[in-house]
């Protein structure tokens, strides 16, 4: 017989199995509990959107933008695409016709208006229809949700909504990374951004003090704060020359990443893991020593709101974030556990982002959470325990016994209890091995005896210990727990 390809997940994503998969739902319900304490909103947005929102947002020259994303062209599948592609490539070869006379004169018999949109072919060749078939609009798998809540914020014109736009988001992202520990293509953050008409630093305080709630929450500990200002469209312009003029002084002695990156994003150099490059960033102009008053007051505010809530941080010049709509307020916040993809969460200000996509003067300011990486780091402390399926294993024993069976696991069901009822006759024995397999607590006896008698055997699998009870008591006792 001829061997059977097995087909295995792709490079750089993976299936989130039971039990993990329960303590990510723990996770995520963890920050939707404590996001609404905030109140902050779900959004549920599109996986995949126009590449351009995202190469006008997260930036061309973006690691993200230039090579990461997963992007196809929507070809045209159905003959009314295919119609809009002509008429959109080729608008030349149609001219509008008046209706034909036999129409014309059958409407005006009815008293009715005359249709007048009749539009003709005249000639398309076959390699203009090939084109058309190939022509499509280039869409992108989401790399983040920031540029797609800021397009959901203009679309649906929420600028109108009272107070600030507060919402979150938990999905999926895709980005063609080389995989290792901790990066994945398919990996998923859990967001939070809000959108309005004030910058106040209480706006940046408040949500790293909701981050600081949330990590608490799921018991995730150890956690560094990093911060920086970088500034706004008036000082870091200026800062940037400045720091290109320095960059091109020491280029030699940099890497090929950071020599073409003075030229492209030298913002991006400062990120530098490199250790040969550490003490030439050292000496580098710093961003804090650059920018202009109103910066100044604001990064002094958001550290004052920060201290007021309690919230220790660590000043980090070079925390300058890997895309391009980020200004004034930047953090990161590192985890143990996970050696060099420590970062679990990546925020900061984007005040003018809804206006580079054609909204109203916006200001903005959000993070996103490597969901993936909380897991890991939880997992590394010890604090992913997983949790068994069935509370209570129904033994029946007897064909006579089945509807019995039936009708109590139902009962239990419908009462919250986790149950699990064997779909055919199994042997006692087995039936108990496996319910103590699955770490049910409780192994619930019928046999033709309690079917008689209207009441079961509960047995505690830890200790053996047994009770008769009557369906309600059961249901009563499996509850308290
Ligand atoms: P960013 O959108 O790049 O600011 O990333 C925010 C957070 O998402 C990071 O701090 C990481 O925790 C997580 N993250 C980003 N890229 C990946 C990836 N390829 N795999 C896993 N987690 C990621």
């Amino acid at each position: 017989m001829a061997e059977i390809k097995q087909i295995r997940a792709i490079k750089g994503v993976r299936d989130i199995l039971p039990p993990a998969s329960a303590a990510w739902n723990r996770v995520e319900q963890a920050a939707r509990e404590v996001f609404a304490t905030y109140a902050l909103s779900e959004i549920r947005l599109p996986e995949f959107e126009e590449t351009e929102l995202f190469a006008r947002s997260i930036g061309e020259d973006t690691d993200v933008v230039s090579k990461e994303m997963f992007t196809f062209r929507n070809l045209a599948e159905t003959s009314e695409e295919l119609f809009a592609a002509i008429t959109k490539l080729f608008p030349d070869q149609f001219v509008k016709e008046p209706t034909p006379e036999p129409i014309r004169s059958f409407h005006a018999e009815l008293g009715e208006t005359v249709p007048e949109k009749g539009m003709r072919r005249i000639s398309l060749t076959m390699p203009m229809l090939a084109e058309a078939m190939a022509h499509g609009e280039l869409l992108s798998l989401r790399p983040e949700a920031t540029a797609s809540v800021v397009r959901a914020y203009i679309e649906h014109g929420m600028q109108t909504l009272a107070g600030d736009v507060k919402l979150y988001y938990i999905g999926p992202m895709f980005r063609r990374e080389r995989p290792q520990k901790g990066r994945y293509r398919q990996f998923y953050q859990i967001g939070a951004e809000v959108l309005g008409q004030s910058d106040a630093p209480g706006i940046d305080a408040e949500l790293i003090e909701m981050l600081f709630a949330f990590f608490g929450r799921i018991g995730l500990e150890g956690l560094t704060l990093d911060l920086n200002s970088i500034g706004c469209k008036e000082c870091r312009p200026k800062y940037v020359e400045l720091l290109r003029a320095a960059l091109r002084k020491v280029s030699p002695k940099l890497g090929a990443d950071s020599q073409r990156r003075i030229e492209t994003n030298p913002l991006r150099v400062l990120d530098s893991k490199l250790p040969e490059e550490q003490s030439i960033i050292e000496g580098l102009p710093r961003i804090s020593e650059h920018l202009c008053e109103d910066c100044k007051v604001h990064f002094a505010e958001v550290r004052r709101q920060l201290d007021l809530r309690g919230i220790a941080y660590k000043l980090n010049w070079r925390l300058v974030r890997g895309l391009d709509y980020y200004m004034r307020t930047t953090f990161e916040i590192t985890a143990p556990g996970l050696g060099s993809q420590n970062a679990v969460c990546g925020g900061g200000r984007y005040d003018g982002l809804v206006e580079l996509l054609g909204g109203p003067p916006t200001k903005g300011i959000g993070f996103a959470i490597g969901e993936d990486r909380v897991m890991l780091s939880l997992e590394a402390a010890g604090k992913i325990v997983a949790e068994p399926v069935v509370d209570a294993f129904i033994v029946w024993m007897g064909a006579a016994t089945q509807p019995a069976a039936i009708k109590l696991a139902q009962r239990l069901r419908g009462a919250g209890i986790r149950v699990e009822v064997p779909p055919a006759e199994t042997k006692f024995k087995k039936a108990l091995g496996l319910a103590d397999k699955l770490g049910a607590r409780y192994a619930i006896l019928i046999g033709e005896n309690e079917v008689v008698a209207g009441k079961f055997t509960l047995k505690r699998l830890a200790d053996a210990v047994q009770t008769s009870l009557t369906e309600a008591e059961l249901v009563a006792e499996l509850s308290k727990n």
